[in-house]
């Protein structure tokens, strides 16, 4: 007999409508027209550049429902630790004005065509060895065994992509934010597995700073050029382009 009940058909219903209806309301936000400063640390100027102008991405390599919901995920746990980081007396800012409806904090550079916007600014707090205000917020969101690698090796090491949004981020609102690049930024990381938080302070790294920023302008330069930048790797194997959503497209394409 039909079991019209069964467990794993109810997840798979619910779950169908529930992934059908986010698919759809990403499919309605509108691509963003500039090139985010979160994603220059990527490690392929290739991939940031087909992102950049929009190119649709190979079939199947859209933003499936469930990323759509762990990305939903990550963004509420952000809001839950900038309520703890404000219960525990940290003064910090995430959007302009400190309204809800205020626009959230960021930077626009290049005409517009470099853009970024941070989780928050903390403007004081208590007294933590080497911490100083103002100091740039970023919290991102990992499962345990991305969270140890983090906690273990620091952001640097383990996410550089992340550290160079951070190197990016203070070098880019030091002009709104006054300060913020003299004081080391506090990176958050949540074990979405456990709910353990590791907090480090990183130093403003110009250097990167300014490695990212000649990447953003070298991958305007080439757009604009119509040039194609080089793939990272040499054969479409590599980690990367195995994960690329662009990878059938750019191995179409000449070297
Ligand atoms: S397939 Fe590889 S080389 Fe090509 S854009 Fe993607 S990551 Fe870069």
């Amino acid at each position: 007999m039909l079991d019209l009940n069964s467990r794993s058909q109810t997840s798979m219903h619910v779950n169908a409508a529930i992934d059908a209806a986010l698919v759809a309301s990403n499919l309605t936000t509108p691509p963003r027209s500039y090139l985010g400063g979160s994603r220059l640390g990527h490690v392929c100027e290739r991939a940031l550049q087909f992102e950049f102008v929009k190119a649709p991405k190979d079939e199947g390599a859209d933003f499936d429902g469930r990323l759509l919901r762990i990305f939903g995920i990550g963004h509420a746990l952000e809001d839950v630790a900038v309520a703890w980081l404000r219960a525990a007396g940290f003064d910090l800012y995430t959007r302009k004005g400190d309204r809800p409806d205020g626009e959230q904090f960021g930077f626009s550079v290049a005409g517009g065509r470099i853009r970024g916007h941070v989780d928050g600014v903390l403007a004081g707090g208590p007294t933590i060895p080497g911490m100083a205000f103002p100091a740039l917020w970023e919290c991102k969101t990992m499962n345990a065994k991305s969270w140890r690698e983090t906690s273990n090796k620091g952001v640097a090491a383990s996410k550089p992509i992340y550290a160079a949004q951070i190197a990016v981020y203070q070098a880019y609102m030091d002009a709104t934010v006054p300060g913020v690049a003299d004081n080391p930024a506090l990176f958050t990381a949540i074990n979405k597995d456990t709910a353990e938080l590791h907090h480090e302070l990183v130093p403003f790294n110009a250097d990167l700073a300014q490695r990212m920023s000649d990447r953003g302008v070298r991958i305007l330069a080439a757009t604009d050029a119509a040039d194609l930048l080089p793939r990272i790797a040499a054969q479409p194997d590599h980690f990367e382009c195995r994960f690329c959503p662009w990878a059938k497209r750019c191995w179409g394409l000449p070297a």
